[in-house]
């Protein structure tokens, strides 16, 4: 009998596992949990602004889904428990992202029908001056009555003189910006979007797996240090960061369950924000890069990814 491989969640990383399922049936009996489609949060910015029509991604249709959602784990007895029933593994790969700290309305996990709220609403507050806040404050200005932006620091990864210029393009170009933190109880004004970044879901801890409030840990080769059948991917593990590793962390998955494996190597990943119009930001460790070429780069890299995954 092969082992049963059971993967979880359809993030970044589940379509690079994925890609290769043909040859993973060879191996295993291979069993998915999640649901049929995920937006590609690489290019749901470009949907806001009005650049591309879609950012979502799509199952394959040779795969169906023997449940929806991962409710809990019980990673000794290797049971999931969904809302199916519980399903047994001898192998199990978690893609299921991290949550929204819990500010208004959290962007992730992100649906369709938030994505289509943000289209639609007339104002938006965002909270977080990050590369995610910043990104889709620009976005949101292109087509939105209102744009306030509360950070207290504007991409404060970048050098000082990067987050000045980029606060002066986002004033430029309409957004209110508040330089201080978003408290409880501040009056805002339209939808409230929580960009502050993601922290780990409750279930982790529950089924053993991450310390309180903790994302998990993993060897180098992307498996948990307990337990070695369970690999994680993307942003549940403490040593992957955004969802460049997230794809990379699929791939080298993906290699390992194949039997082709290479040591997982961390990278500087290249980032892209699309800024003012027809205009983008490359960021690549400390090194930047504002102007036409990165917008073109990421229109391409972005249109490429959603079409080979719809
Ligand atoms: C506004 C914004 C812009 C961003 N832009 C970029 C960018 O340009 N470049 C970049 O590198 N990163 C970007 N990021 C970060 C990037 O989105 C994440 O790092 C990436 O999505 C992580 O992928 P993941 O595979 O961990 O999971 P996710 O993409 O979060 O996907 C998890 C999937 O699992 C599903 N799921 C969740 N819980 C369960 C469950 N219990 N059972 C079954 N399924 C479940 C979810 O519905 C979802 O489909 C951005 C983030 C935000 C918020």
């Amino acid at each position: 009998m092969k082992p049963r491989l059971v993967l979880v969640g359809l993030g970044h990383g589940q379509f690079e596992i994925l890609e290769h399922l043909d040859r993973l049936r060879e191996c295993y009996e291979v069993s998915y949990i999640g649901g049929r489609e995920a937006i590609y949060t690489g290019a749901f910015p470009q949907v806001i602004a009005g650049e591309m029509a879609s950012a979502t991604t799509r199952l394959r249709r040779d795969i169906a889904p023997v449940a929806e959602r991962l409710i809990a784990l019980d990673p000794d007895a290797r049971l999931v428990e969904t809302d199916h029933g519980n399903i047994a593994y001898d192998i199990l790969v978690l893609a299921t992202g991290a949550k929204s700290r819990g500010i208004g309305t959290g962007l992730k996990p992100m649906t369709r029908n938030m994505l289509d709220e943000i289209v639609q609403s007339d104002a938006i507050t965002i909270v977080g001056g990050g590369k995610a806040g910043v990104e889709l404050a620009f976005a949101c200005i292109r087509r939105k009555r209102h744009v306030t932006l509360y950070a207290r620091d504007i991409l404060p990864d970048l050098p000082h003189h990067v987050g000045r210029q980029t606060a002066r393009r986002l004033v430029q170009s309409g957004v209110t910006l508040m330089l201080s933190s978003f408290q409880p109880g501040t009056k805002a004004e339209g939808l409230v979007l929580d960009a502050t970044g993601v922290g780990p879901d409750d279930w982790w801890a529950a089924a053993g797996l991450a310390d309180h409030d903790a994302f998990i840990e993993t060897t180098a080769d992307l498996r948990h240090r307990v337990y070695r059948e369970i690999y994680i991917t993307g942003d549940m593990a403490a040593r992957l960061n955004g969802g460049v590793d997230a794809v990379r962390s699929g791939r080298h998955v993906a290699r390992q369950l194949l039997g082709t494996s290479r040591p997982f190597k961390s990278r500087t990943s290249l980032n892209i924000l699309l800024t003012t119009p027809g205009r983008a930001l490359l960021t690549f460790g400390k090194l930047t890069w504002h102007g036409r070429l990165p917008y073109w780069l990421k229109r391409k890299i972005d249109r490429r990814h959603v079409e080979r995954f719809n």
